[in-house]
This record gives C-alpha cells, structure tokens and sequence, in this order.
C-alpha cells in the first residue's frame, strides 16, 4: 500500500521539522514535499556568514530546559555542535534615566526571591521595591480567566515592576505589549506559581528549595546556540529530507487549500502560473496570515479566527566594530530599553561576548532591536535610515562613535505573531474548526508557543498526525 502524500506550505523550523519527522517515521521522504514562499528555508532561523563573522540575524537561542530543540540538534548530528552562552554573559543591562544598570541578583523571570540586591540596585525605587514585597501578603487571584502580562504583574508585584521588568524582560520576547500579551499564553508558568502558592515570591522561593543540592559550581547556560548560527539547524534539515527523498521546493506560496478528490487540493502559486498538488495530508505552518488566506474558502470561520492573531514588524542589524574602537567591557549579554526610556531601539544584543566562535577576539559583534508593538514605523524605514539609527542608538547607550567594518540588516515584517490576551481559547476554537477536515493539519509560531523549542514540539505533534 502506497503512503498518503503529505504536502508541508511553510519551510521554516516547523515545517522542517513535520516533514523530516514524518519521513523519518516511514523511512523515506518520498511522497512528502515542502513548499516554501521565499527563496530561502528557515523563516525567523537565519544565519549569514563572511568574512569570518557569523550574523545570526532572527533567533539566536533555545531555552535548554525545553529539550526538544537540544534533541533534534543531536538527531540531526549536531550534538558537537551546541554550544553555551558564555559565562561573562550571564546578566544584563538595563537602560535606566539614560544609565546602564546590571539586573539586580536573586530575580527569577521577574519575580524576586531577595529583596536587599533589589533596594541596592538603582534600577528600582524604594516605593517600587516595597510595592513588590506586597507579593508576600496579597490574596490570590480569585478568577481564573486569562490577563495580560501588565495585569498580572501590576497586581503582583506593581507598577514598577511592569515598566521595568513586564516590558523589556518577559513582553520584550514577543516584541509585544505586556497590557495586551496573554499570561496563559506566554508565562503559564507564573499563573500556576499563584494558583498554587498565592505569593510568586514564595511559590519562586519553594522552587528554589527543591532544586538539586549541592549546586553546581558553574550554573548551566539557561540558553544553548549552535556554533555557526542557528542556520545550522535549517541546514542540517534540508541536508536530511534530501538524503531521505524529500522533496524541497522554494518560491512556491501557497494560495489555497480546498477538498479535492485526493484528499486535499494545494494551489501554488509559481512563476510559470498556479500549480494545483492533491494530497491526503496537508500541514500549513507558515504564520496565521498566509493560513487565513489559503483556508478562507475551506473554513471561513477559522480563517476569521486566524486574522485575529495580531503580528508586529520588526527589524535587527548586526553591526560589527573594531573591539578597541568599543570602550564599553561589552560583559553581559546586552542591554534591554524599558520603552518609558523613549529610545528608538528596545534592546542590544553584545553577541560576540554571547556566545564563542561569531568573531575573531578583536572584533566586536552587536545586535540592535528595532520595531514590536510600539514602534510600528520599523516597517516603513530603509535599510540605509535603520542602519544610521542604529549607530546613533550606539552611539547613545554604549559610546561607540567609529564606524563599523560590517553591517546586516534583517527585516522581519508582519512576522512575529501576538498571543494577546484570549490566545489559548482561540487557538483551541481554530484547532476544534480544523478538527472537522480530515487531513489538514496547522502548527507554528501563531499557535502554541513562539519559541524555537515549542515550534519543534508542536512539529512533532503534528507528525504523529500526519503520519497515523
Ligand atoms: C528576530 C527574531 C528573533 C527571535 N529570537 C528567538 C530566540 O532567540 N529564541 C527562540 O526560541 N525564538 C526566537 N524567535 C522566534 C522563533 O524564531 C520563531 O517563532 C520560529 O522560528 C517560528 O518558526 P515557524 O516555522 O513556525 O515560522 P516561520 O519561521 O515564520 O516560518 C514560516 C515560513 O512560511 C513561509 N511562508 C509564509 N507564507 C507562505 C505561503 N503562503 N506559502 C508557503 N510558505 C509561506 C515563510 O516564508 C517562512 O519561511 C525569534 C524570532 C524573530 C523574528
């Protein structure tokens, strides 16, 4: 018996990753094809390198407690090639009245569990610190329905802590706004520490209690790369559902998806004109908007659900200097710009100190933010406006004043969805809508989790699917 063709629209992470798990499963690739819009594979995983630089231009990290990631890199052979954060960059800077001040010890996330390095630091008032003590004696939330970041932390910890703490640290991941981001969706993590302690102060304090003893003399890199950029991971990918028969094709949008009498009928669209593929299984991953689209014909009420999804444009420029030219001791892992600093960019990644092997010792290698939720304009700037604003925004908050020896610009349009608040709910209403069309399957960022490690477990999920 021959098995159901599977047709994968989106070729970034999760997209690979469904078609070489499901090619894995039957061992074999033929019958699978990936379909990508652009002329690249890897979406927001995108690794340029020259002249001995290694421009990591979306993501650059995984968390290393969700193994998914760290077992697919050693699945595809690149378990030599994971590496940590370096050690001197473990903290980080924050923008404070125009000043760098390191984040304080003993915060988890953004709950503390030591309030004297708290009242030390200059990042916080004294006002804002004892508003954060009220942790320990606040009533749990009665409700059980979702809240925003903002709302959350506000009432836990107050307002101080949402500007300083809510905005750059957790909503700054999404690029979002901590009063519209979802917590279910983004930190259930904090939800559950109140459901089942009252306090985030000591619900984080009994966590820290049960964690292994004796500790470790030097803590494990909370984040793990890959020695030549997170590129590796897509190009280890391709290199695999080649080996295995898969077929792998670029600059073919997919433009709709209705029933056919296969299964399933995929119109691409290709230079020559569309192409029309039947299939018995589809996976669509290519971001809410370009599902929406493909399935507004096939299901016009998940379709509507998916358009609510908001996404934010944002843009990141590499810039790479000569290290003496670069006073600054660039030792942490950069610095985050609480939005009430009214700064262009949100934040400044030192990614030469981040991580080994981006630039020979004498160069330095920084990663500037621009654009998310409060700075719309990103999308509208040229590369060459975005590039001068950037060496002012370093020129302002580091000090470097030369010019820099390499530059690249990665634009990231309309890309990165928003789990506002309600996001679990309506994931779950697109999910039950889906749930009526055999064979068609979505995954990826805009549905349960943005990061690198939960877009491989969904991909994983989805396969079991695609392959059953
Ligand atoms: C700048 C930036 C930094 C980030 N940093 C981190 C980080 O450090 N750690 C972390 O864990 N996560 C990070 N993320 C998030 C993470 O990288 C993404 O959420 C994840 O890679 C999304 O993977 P995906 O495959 O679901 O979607 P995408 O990567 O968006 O891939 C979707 C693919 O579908 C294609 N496509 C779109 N429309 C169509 C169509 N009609 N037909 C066919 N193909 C189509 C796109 O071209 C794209 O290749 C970052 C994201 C960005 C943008």
């Amino acid at each position: 018996m021959t098995e159901p063709r599977v047709v994968v629209c989106g070729g970034g992470v999760t997209g690979l990753t469904a078609a070489y798990r499901v090619a894995k499963a039957r061992g074999t690739g033929a019958g699978i094809t990936v379909f990508e819009a652009s002329e690249r594979f890897g979406g927001s995983l995108v690794t340029v390198r020259r002249d001995g630089l290694v421009f990591d231009g979306g993501a650059d990290a995984f968390v290393a407690a969700k193994p998914q990631a760290v077992e697919l890199c050693r699945e595809l052979g690149l378990g030599e090639r994971l590496q940590e954060t370096r050690p001197e960059s473990r903290n980080v800077y924050f923008l404070r009245r125009g000043r760098l001040v390191r984040l304080p010890e003993g915060l988890v996330l953004a709950v503390p569990t030591r309030f004297l390095p708290l009242i030390e630091s200059p990042l916080f008032s004294l006002l804002g610190v004892a508003r954060m003590g009220l942790d320990l004696v606040l009533p749990r939330r009665s409700s059980s329905d979702d809240e925003s970041i903002g709302s959350f932390l506000g009432r836990r910890l107050g307002a101080e802590a949402v500007e300083i703490l809510g905005e750059p640290l957790l909503a700054g991941i999404f690029s979002g706004d901590p009063n519209r981001l979802s917590m279910a969706a983004t930190f259930p993590q904090l939800v559950e520490l109140e459901r089942k302690h009252r306090s985030l102060v000591l619900g984080a304090l009994a966590a820290r209690a049960k964690a292994p003893r004796p500790k470790p003399a030097r803590p494990p890199s909370a984040f793990l790369g890959l020695q030549g950029g997170m590129g590796e991971l897509i190009e280890a990918l391709q290199a695999k559902l080649r080996e295995l028969g898969c077929e792998l094709v670029t600059q073919a949008p997919t433009e709709r998806v209705e029933r056919g009498e296969r299964g399933l009928r995929v119109t691409i669209g290709r230079a020559g004109g569309a192409e029309v593929v039947e299939a018995e299984r589809v996976l669509l991953s290519m971001g809410a908007g370009g599902i929406a689209r493909a399935i507004d014909g096939l299901v016009p009420e998940a379709a509507r659900e998916l358009r609510k999804v908001p996404h934010v444009s944002t843009a990141s420029l590499l810039l790479a200097y000569e290290r003496r030219a670069v006073s600054h001791p660039l030792d942490a892992s950069g610095v985050l710009i609480p939005r009430s600093e009214r700064r262009e960019c949100s934040a400044i990644t030192f990614m030469s100190t981040k991580w080994a092997h981006r630039a020979p010792d004498d160069v330095a290698l920084l990663r500037v933010f621009f654009g998310g939720h409060a700075r719309p304009e990103v999308r509208f700037m040229t590369d060459g406006d975005l590039v001068q604003l950037a060496k002012a925004e370093l020129a302002a908050v580091l000090g470097i004043t030369g010019e820099p020896i390499a530059v690249e610009v990665f634009r990231w349009n309309d890309c990165r969805p928003q789990p506002v608040v309600g996001h679990n709910d309506r994931v779950k209403r697109v999910r039950e809508l889906l749930g009526k069309q055999p064979g068609l399957f979505v995954a990826g960022s805009a549905f349960d989790g943005v990061g690198i490690a939960d877009c491989i477990r969904q991909a994983t999920e989805v396969a079991k699917q695609l392959v059953s």
